[in-house]
This record gives structure tokens, sequence and C-alpha cells, in this order.
């Protein structure tokens, strides 16, 4: 059995005003927030769908379903760290991730580093094995309308001694 496992995940929430903007668990100063039933944090979204994904273990939807009331407004984060209590990682380690977010506004250069920290707090990994990277869309498409805010991330999983 090969000892390694990759994950893909991605995610896309809709900017509206009055809602924050958090991103891999970091409050992001900015004029409108992501539209979800949890916090909307669609980095953290990916993430935890790259992890389930690496171990087959379905996607986020179906440990976290979206009209669960328990889940309204939940921090995304929690739910995350959820998905890592599960027995499966008792056999797999987290080796890297790299996550990119794809945002027309705000400009997330200054936000890179403390979303790394916070990531790699959460997930118990050294920050140098935590990607986060932003592009913008160019302008096109709904993204690039500012309409939303999009997030994809892999992960490498290390099979436990
Ligand atoms: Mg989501």
């Amino acid at each position: 059995m090969i000892p390694f496992r990759t994950g893909y995940g991605c995610d896309l929430h809709r900017f509206v005003p009055d809602r924050k903007l958090v991103l891999c668990g970091v409050e992001i100063p900015h004029t409108a927030g992501l539209l979800g039933h949890s916090d909307a944090d669609a980095a953290c979204h990916a993430l935890t769908d790259a992890l389930l994904g690496a171990l087959a273990l379905g996607d986020i939807g179906h440990f976290f379903p979206d009209d669960d009331p328990a889940y309204k407004d939940a921090d995304s984060v929690e739910l995350l760290k959820k998905v890592l209590q599960h027995k499966a990682f008792e056999s797999w380690m987290i080796g890297n991730c790299d996550i990119t977010i794809i945002t027309q506004k705000p400009k997330l250069a200054p936000h890179i580093n403390a979303m790394r920290e916070s990531l790699s707090t959460i997930l118990g990994i050294d920050i140098s094995n935590v990607s986060v990277k932003a592009k913008t869309a160019e302008g096109l498409d709904a993204v690039g309308r500012c309409e939303a805010l999009e997030a994809r991330c892999i992960v490498l999983l290390a099979k436990r001694d």
C-alpha cells in the first residue's frame, strides 16, 4: 500500500454586505463578507474537503449538512477540528497543504502570514508546510465581478509509522 494520499477540495461563496469575511479562521477587513449557512470560510471548507477527499470519507456537506440548524453561523475552524478528530487521523498525518484563494477584492497579501499561522496551529504542522496563495480572476466571471470568492486546496497525507 502506498504510504501517501492526496486530497483536493474547492469551494465558492457569494459576497454579501453585512457579513464578516473570514478566511482560514482569520477575519479580513472588507466591505462585504461571504454568504453561507456557516461563517462561509471558503478556504477552511476547501481544506476540510481536501482532507476528507484524501481519506475518501465523503465531503463537508455529508458531515455538516447546510440545512442542520446546529451549523447555522458555525465557526468553520471548529468544523475542521471535528474532522481532524476522525479516527483515520490516528493512522494518517498531514504532510502539507496548499491553498489558492481567488478573489478580486480585497487584496489578501497583507493577511497571508496570519492565515498560514492560523492553519498551522489548527492542523498542528509547521508553518513551512502550510501554503496560502491569493490571486484575482482578472475581472472575469462572478469572482472577477466581486460577486463571489473561490478557494481551492490540495493536501498530502503520510501514513504514520
Ligand atoms: Mg462552503
